[in-house]
């Protein structure tokens, strides 16, 4: 008896063939780009012990009041955490192992994040994240470097349209003094708030800045800016990234509004953003994390890092037409014991020349397999049949072009299609 279909978990996505080549053409665009920075991958396990998140990301908090997914280790009662995000887990990883021992370093990864959040367009609860940490750094022109990267990277990716955003967060200094400064304005403006706000006013003032509640929009423009608080070395920190920027032509807004969902940053931090994704916009943040490392146990040292959201690129780059599934190069077609036996061997020779070749399986008329073949999108059709085998030859025909089909020897097959893969 057939049972019945078990489906995927709400907001947790299949990627399918048909957009797995964008997935992978991403992949291999950002694997070029991060290593002409000079930066090397890292790869954490997906599931940390729950203390992790709540001490880096921060207790009031979006993600750990309500978005972890959180279970209990059946046989020791440990509480775990599927990742909600990679800083945390890198730089858990980077203490354990002391890779800071070695001098400064510039890091990344890729991967799965989950956060139980309500799934709609470009909000998922298992969504995927490259992520880049340069850790060890104080100064700014690394904060400047990141940007940079982000800046070339959309060129790359041909996305338009993405705006950079920067802010700072200040010192622990400025920001003990701002943060008290915006509570004393909240609470001023408290009857707008409902009870969970009104409830982060106490906790983490900072944080009903970021609320995104069209209601209490015109109280927080009007809310007072850190960059008035800014005290030297915060101010100097802030006008040196933009130094690099301007200098580099790249141009951003400062919002200071833009404060961060994790508790983590300091000074730096910026998003880049675009209005073609409707509300899910930013597809691209971070920021400096100068007291992270320290607060998970290891010595103290200065980072910066960022995350990209995958879905939300890959959302603009369909979005832009740019689309293509790949084209293998051959599909071979073949009736018979002994034309069988040689399309094998063909197939075999054409991926050892370098080729994308599908071997037809599966039997079938040579009409039903040509069909297929052209349905494969492949540039060409090797056919193979009883004359072909006995001339010991094949026959190439054109699936693309116009073109009579040609009888050839292999060599004279690979040699052609060497002359068209290099037009
Ligand atoms: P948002 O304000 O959209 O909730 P966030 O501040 O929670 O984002 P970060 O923790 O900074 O997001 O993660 C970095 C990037 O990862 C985001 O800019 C976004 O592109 C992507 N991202 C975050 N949460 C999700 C999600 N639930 N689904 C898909 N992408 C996400
Ligand atoms: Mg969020």
């Amino acid at each position: 008896m057939r049972g019945k279909a078990i489906q995927a978990v709400r907001g947790m996505n299949d990627i399918l063939p048909g957009e797995a080549h964008l997935w992978e053409f991403f992949e291999d665009t950002v694997q070029d780009w991060l290593r002409g920075y000079g930066y090397r991958g890292i790869r954490m396990p997906l599931v940390e012990n729950t203390e992790l998140f709540v001490r880096s990301i921060g207790e009031v908090t979006d993600i750990v009041e309500k978005e972890m997914y959180s279970f209990t280790d059946r046989l020791n009662g440990d509480s775990l955490t599927l990742r909600p995000e990679g800083t945390a887990s890198c730089v858990r990883a980077v203490v354990e192992h002391n890779l800071l021992y070695g001098g400064p370093q510039r890091l990344w990864y890729s991967g799965a994040m989950f956060r139980h959040e309500r799934p709609q367009k470009g909000r998922y609860r298992q969504f995927h994240q490259v992520g880049v940490e340069a850790l060890g750094f104080a100064g700014p022109d690394i904060d400047a470097e990141q940007i940079v990267m982000g800046a070339r990277l959309w060129r790359q990716l041909k996305l338009p349209d993405i705006a950079l955003q920067i802010n700072t967060l200040g010192d622990s200094e400025s920001r003990a003094r701002y943060r008290s400064r915006v509570q004393d304005y909240l609470q001023r403006h408290a009857d707008a708030f409902d009870e969970a706000a009104r409830e982060r006013i106490q906790k983490n003032p900072l944080r009903v800045l970021d609320s995104k509640d069209p209601a209490l929009q015109d109280v927080i423009a009007d809310a007072p800016k850190l960059i008035a608080e800014l005290d030297g070395p915060a101010r100097q920190h802030f006008e040196q990234l933009q130094a690099v920027l301007l200098d580099l032509g790249i141009t951003y807004e400062i919002n200071p509004r833009l404060v961060r969902g994790l508790d983590y940053y300091n000074l730096t931090v910026f998003e880049w953003v675009t209005d073609r994704l409707g509300a899910q916009g930013t597809v691209c943040a971070g920021g400096r994390y100068d007291g992270l490392i320290e607060q998970i146990g290891g010595k103290p040292a200065p980072a910066c890092g960022f995350a990209m959201g995958i879905e939300r690129l890959l959302a603009l780059m369909a979005d832009n037409g740019n689309r293509e599934p790949p084209q293998p190069h051959a599909y071979i077609v073949h009736q018979g014991d002994a034309a069988s036996r040689l399309a094998w061997r063909i197939a075999e020779r054409l991926r050892d020349a370098g080729f994308e070749a599908i071997l037809h399986c599966g039997g079938g008329s040579f009409k039903a397999q040509v069909k297929k073949a052209d349905a494969s999108r492949a540039h060409y059709a090797v056919i193979i049949g009883d004359d072909e085998v006995s001339a010991n030859d094949v026959s190439l025909k054109p699936l693309r072009t116009a073109g009579e089909q040609r009888r050839m020897n292999v060599e004279q097959l690979i040699t052609l299609m060497h002359s068209i893969e290099e037009n």
